[in-house]
């Protein structure tokens, strides 16, 4: 921990420094379309040429797990594995064992609630299109939503499906271990104070100089505005709503979105948002999935199992939901 700075002496350096001609401390950020939404970095920095070094670095890593992990570019690593790993057992980077491993661990912590292979059905939809499977491919499909079919070989680095049809997405997991990665650029840079999110995924370091940073949730019906904020220091939140990308069935009038419930291969209903907040990205984003598709009362057991983690539930009434650590004291 730095020593507090009294406000007159922090304003006297800053007079300085400008006079010098040489530094100046204040906030540099950027946003970026990239991982199919925008990443964008907030950071308190005294060298405007070292900030925008650091902002850089942010979206070239960025960059880099977009390539490697999208299931929409042909030749990611993500790719190759879909492409291959029903035929044979394929060679994985340790970082994509490290990100497999961990949806794992979240699948068998809530029974299959949480799965990669949910893409095996997922795939068939298309929610700017409007486009999901019939009853008929879903039920033909469902067999290879399998956590369980997912053989890793953690010695040598391979993976392979147990079922023909089985695909895997990480979705739900890569933008909150994208921002990890940003902080962890950010902290080797010296950067103490600073913001980084990746859609509904991020991750402070510090606070926002004096105050904690200030992270909203949407009203789910209203995107617009924001139904909830929560004052973060040195913390990762990531919320998963049914309002970032879906289509209205004209025929059911249901809403049909992207988080899928594995069991049914249909979108996860009886909520809308859930952000958890937690240490690392790297699982509050897998949790707000997973605690969205277990459901208000499931949901919230979980989280109040968890003692690193807390969580906030907005059901389809909207009403809200605490976990137990964001609840007043009795
Ligand atoms: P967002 O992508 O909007 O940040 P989430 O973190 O909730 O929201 O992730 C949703 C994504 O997770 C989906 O777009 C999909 O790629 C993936 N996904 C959907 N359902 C599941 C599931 N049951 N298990 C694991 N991943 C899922
Ligand atoms: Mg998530």
């Amino acid at each position: 921990m730095l020593a507090p700075v009294r406000p007159f002496a922090c304003v006297l350096s800053l007079l300085l420094a400008g006079a010098a001609g040489t530094v100046r401390a204040e906030w540099h950020s950027d946003t970026q379309p990239i991982m199919g939404t925008e990443v964008s970095v907030t950071l308190w920095h005294d060298r405007a040429q070292a900030a925008e070094r650091a902002i850089a670095a942010v979206m070239a890593e960025a960059r880099r797990l977009d390539n490697t992990l999208s299931p929409y570019k042909e030749d990611s690593d993500l790719s190759r594995i879909n492409a291959g790993a029903a035929a044979a057992p394929v060679d994985i980077s340790l970082e994509m064992q490290a990100l497999i491993d961990k949806s794992l661990y979240y699948s068998r912590l809530s029974q299959g609630a949480f799965d990669i292979s949910f893409a095996s059905v997922g795939r068939r939809y298309d929610y700017r299109q409007g486009r999901q499977p019939s009853a008929g491919q879903r039920r033909q499909l469902l067999p290879a939503i399998d956590y369980r079919q997912l053989r890793l070989d953690r010695k040598h680095h391979k993976l392979s499906f147990g079922h023909a049809d089985m695909r895997i997405d990480l979705g739900g997991i890569a933008k909150g271990y994208a921002v990890d990665r940003a902080v962890e650029k950010l902290r080797q840079l010296g950067i103490s104070h600073a913001s980084v999110s990746a859609g509904g995924d991020s991750r402070v370091i510090g606070d926002k100089r004096g105050r904690p940073w200030m992270i909203g949730i949407k009203n789910p019906r209203a995107r617009d505005q924001v139904a909830l904020l929560l004052p973060l220091v040195d913390a990762a939140i990531s919320t998963s709503g049914d309002y970032e990308r879906y289509f209205i069935d004209p025929q059911s009038g249901e809403r049909v979105h992207h988080i899928l419930n594995p069991r049914t291969g249909r979108s996860a209903s009886g909520v809308t948002s859930v952000s958890v907040i937690g240490p690392r990205g790297f699982d509050t984003d897998p949790l707000s999935t997973t605690v969205f598709v277990m459901g208000v009362e499931q949901g919230l057991q979980l989280l109040n199992r968890l003692e690193q983690f807390d969580g906030v539930i907005i059901d389809a009434a909207g009403k809200v939901h605490y976990s137990r650590g964001l609840m007043p004291p009795e």
